[in-house]
């Protein structure tokens, strides 16, 4: 099964990626995550992205679509995978299906703007795995300590207020017609993301047909 979780930053598209991984047991593909471990390791990629990352604008297509398209080939993808925060505009999402990648589900979780910013206040990531925390509604078991890879959490640099009123703008800006896009196709599934972790991951689970 391939899905895509759509949704504005902060709605709980990496946190529900990790719940859907164990459960489906097929791989999450996060270019979030791709792009903040090329800028740790100074590579060539992380260079180019550095910028729009940390001001959090959108990267430019072209060096997204490279490092999916080579990710969803990998023998780990061939029963399926979550792409989380890709596509994230209809030049993205029209390159996927010209590439013959075929997506089952699209769910969208819907979180209100008004309560993204407490969320990404309260968010700490882990430095290594890219494993999402809250300080209240998702604590780690050890205070700064990743609970699947023992790695230090952090701030992530743009979840500073005025960057995330920014990428909350590129969102309805830019993503949200992606919702239209695939509405079309008969793809697209709403879940109610401003309910608890546990709560939604049940929703999308019914939502594409899972055992929940
Ligand atoms: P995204 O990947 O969509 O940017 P995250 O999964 O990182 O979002 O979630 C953003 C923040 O909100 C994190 O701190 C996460 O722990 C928290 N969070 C996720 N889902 C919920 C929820 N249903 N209720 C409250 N907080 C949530
Ligand atoms: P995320 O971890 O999904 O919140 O993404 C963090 C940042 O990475 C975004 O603000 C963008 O700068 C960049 N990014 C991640 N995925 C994409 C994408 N599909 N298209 C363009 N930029 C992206």
């Amino acid at each position: 099964m391939n899905l895509i979780l759509l949704g504005a930053p902060g709605a709980g598209k990496g946190t529900q990626a990790e719940l859907l991984v164990e459960k489906l047991a097929i791989p999450a593909i996060s270019t979030g995550n791709m792009l903040r471990e090329a800028m740790a390791n100074g590579t060539e990629l992380g260079k180019k992205v550095k910028q729009f990352m940390d001001e959090g604008s959108l990267v430019p297509d072209e060096l997204i679509l490279g490092i999916v398209a080579e990710r969803v080939t990998q023998p780990d993808c061939q029963n399926g995978f979550i792409l989380d925060g890709v596509p994230r505009t209809l030049a993205q999402a029209q390159a996927l299906e010209a590439a013959g990648v075929k997506i089952d589900h699209v769910v969208s979780i819907e979180v209100a703007d008004s309560e993204i910013e407490g969320r990404m206040t309260g968010r700490r990531v882990c430095g290594h795995c890219g494993a999402s925390y809250h300080v209240a509604a998702n604590p780690p078991k050890t205070e700064g300590v990743c609970d699947q890879c023992g790695g230090e959490l952090i701030i992530r640099k743009d979840d500073a207020p005025e960057t995330v009123r920014h990428r909350l703008e590129v969102y309805h800006a830019s993503t949200e017609v992606l919702k239209d896009f695939y509405g079309k196709l008969g793809r697209l599934r709403l879940v109610n993301g401003s309910q608890s972790i546990e709560g939604a991951n049940e929703d999308i689970l019914k939502a594409i047909g899972a055992k929940v």
